[in-house]
């Protein structure tokens, strides 16, 4: 039962916010409904969940249509694209995300600028950033952030929010931890960059199997898949 998960899980957010001294406040949920069904996307809404995370434009931009004719509560959901982001559906995510996490190149970056000066939008982003050395994870190398941040900042049309990153497949959560701290000390990092001047209030770290330890180390958004609908 989704209604059951989304409890468990909530009391797992407040007993890691207890552990770290932080409040539950500080955390956005997101649910990550890619292959999941409208069915289940209804139920998550009804649980009082509002921030639907989705990874791929074609199958979110159909959910979204549906949303809008037939979902009450439509008008409070904000989308967030969470995974790759190819070129050729910039445009078609600018127009339907509230919050693009994916953003790893000033390329990219410069594309949802011109899509989003069209539409006459300031589109909110992450940057994605690589905390691990795998081959086959995309974001930013963490040393490159700081340059990527200094140029994106120049775009009108784009507001960066904050970092995200995907921690690595490990057999214990406690092993995702060294690469979670790694995220937030690039933050504060960042953040007291004068020269930089943005704030990178969101932490856009943690999923189904790690995410009481990225809130431990700071996250002020999850990413919860599996937890909410296989739980
Ligand atoms: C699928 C996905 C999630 C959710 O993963 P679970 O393990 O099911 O919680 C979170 N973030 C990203 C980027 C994903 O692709």
């Amino acid at each position: 039962m989704i209604s059951s998960a989304i409890e468990r899980i909530r009391g797992q957010i407040l007993q890691a916010c207890n552990k770290s001294g932080r409040s539950p406040d500080e955390i956005t949920l997101v649910a990550v409904t890619k292959n999941r069904s409208l069915a289940e996307i209804k139920e998550v809404v009804s649980c009082g969940i509002y921030n639907i995370g989705e990874n791929r434009v074609q199958e979110a931009v159909k959910k979204i249509c549906w949303a809008k004719e037939q979902l009450p509560g439509f008008r409070n959901i904000r989308w967030h694209m969470i995974g790759h982001l190819q070129t050729n559906k910039v445009k078609e995510a600018v127009e339907n995300f509230d919050l693009i996490q994916s953003v790893d190149s000033l390329k990219l970056a410069e594309r949802i600028e011109l899509a989003a000066s069209k539409i006459n939008k300031v589109q909110d982003i992450l940057i994605q950033v690589r905390t691990s050395l795998e081959p086959t994870k995309t974001g930013v190398q963490p040393y490159m952030v700081s340059d990527l941040l200094k140029e994106i900042s120049r775009l009108k049309y784009i507001r960066i929010r904050g970092l995200m990153t995907i921690a690595p497949l490990v057999k214990q959560a406690e092993e995702a931890r060294p690469y979670f701290r790694e995220l937030r000390m690039l933050r504060e990092e960042l953040s007291t960059d004068k020269d930089l001047g943005v704030r990178l209030e969101i932490l856009s770290m943690g999923m189904t199997n790690d995410f009481w330890v990225a809130i431990e180390e700071g996250a002020t958004m999850i990413r919860l898949g599996r937890a909410i609908f296989e739980g």
